[in-house]
């Protein structure tokens, strides 16, 4: 039976590959594992095989998982990610407990992270989601608003705004992937020419990773092909 370990030096593979496929450096490409509804001893084990950035959807769940891998292995100096939609009541525990968050797409969400952004603590790192697959999807930042809403962000005292990030509609063909992404790597551009200094590009998930990559993306947030199947009545949030 192939392991969690197995499953990552199988994605770091695949991340080398299609980065080659375009001639990117392969260490321009970042690995998130997506830990959602997985236990804490899957993240232990992901860990110990070198994994060191984590993505959570679920604020209470991902927090107490936090707390016990912080209480059991003080020595793992792991990377946390919220990837899911944030409501305002939890906006000050994911300041409190997160080192990035890449689902920012309304402004009173952005001014609460950085009023509750500890000050012992660095800024909190944001990506932008854009809504990239327009009517389908009820997340993320429509096109035209992002750079207004990128003057805001980056302007706020607490937070560090990194890049933007996308979930487009699922497709299965590689050509049909691609196009999200591509105008996703046109908006990233058109970030770093108004002046703002971005460096990610967070798209791609187990089943359209490959042409994430190759059409410039520089995380990868990967879940199933990772862990395996999702457990969702271990799930602790309500939501
Ligand atoms: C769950 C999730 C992922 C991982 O998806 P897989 O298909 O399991 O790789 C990536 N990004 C976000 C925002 C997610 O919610």
């Amino acid at each position: 039976m192939s392991t969690i370990s197995d499953h990552l030096q199988e994605i770091r593979q695949r991340i080398q590959s299609a980065a080659r496929t375009t001639e990117r450096n392969p260490s321009t490409v970042h690995l998130l594992a997506v830990s959602k509804t997985q236990p804490t001893n899957a993240i232990l084990e992901a860990a110990d095989a070198g994994q060191k950035a984590f993505g959570e959807n679920y604020e209470q769940e991902a927090v107490s998982k936090i707390l016990a891998i912080r209480a059991s292995r003080p020595d793992l100096k792991l990377e946390w990610h919220f990837i899911g939609p944030i409501q305002s009541n939890k906006t000050r525990s994911i300041a409190e407990h997160f080192d990035w968050v890449h689902s920012v797409d309304r402004e009173k969400i952005a001014r609460r992270l950085s009023d509750q952004r500890p000050a012992a603590l660095a800024p909190l790192n944001i990506c932008l989601q854009v809504n990239i697959s327009g009517e389908a999807s009820k997340s993320g930042i429509h096109p035209e608003n992002l750079l207004g809403m990128a003057k805001t962000v980056s302007a706020m005292p607490r937070l560090k705004l990194r890049g933007l990030m996308a979930i487009p509609e699922p497709e299965s063909s590689p050509d049909r992937q691609r196009e999200p992404f591509k105008a996703m790597k046109v908006l990233f551009n058109q970030l770093r020419k108004a002046g703002y200094d971005v460096d990610t590009l967070s798209m791609g998930m187990s089943d359209d990773m490959d042409a994430a990559i190759e059409e410039g993306a520089t995380t990868v947030r990967i879940g199933t092909a990772i862990f395996g199947k999702r457990n969702y009545s271990s799930r602790k949030d309500s939501r």
